[in-house]
């Protein structure tokens, strides 16, 4: 079975669209909400229209032409506003809250 229109087949990603990595709909890219922009390099947030997945992407303008990089999330755009400037959380921020939590347990 070939399909009916091998011109578009397969399937490859054009100026102004974009495919969901969870379902593969296309999406319009346009809807994505710029986050940040620094310097050539943006932060993109945006949902499948299809799936209603979030999907971070950085997109960087470098000599080489424009790259992206995308990741599936939970983090809804003002999720990621809130953490992306956050200090990350280390061990030792784990084994405090691990102590505090021990010690109001037997407090109570
Ligand atoms: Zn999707």
């Amino acid at each position: 079975m070939f399909p009916q229109n091998p011109k578009n087949y397969p399937p490859e990603p054009s100026g102004n669209q974009a495919y969901c990595p969870l379902c593969e709909a296309r999406y319009n890219p346009f809807f994505a909400r710029v986050l940040e922009t620094k310097d050539e390099a943006h932060l993109l947030h945006s949902e499948c229209e299809s799936c209603g997945s979030y999907i971070i992407s950085l997109v960087s303008n470098t000599p080489f032409g424009l790259s992206s990089i995308g990741i599936i999330t939970d983090l809804t755009a003002a999720d990621v506003l809130k953490f992306k400037d956050k200090p990350e959380i280390t061990s030792d921020d784990v084994i405090e809250f691990h102590q505090q939590f021990q010690k109001d347990q037997k407090d109570n």
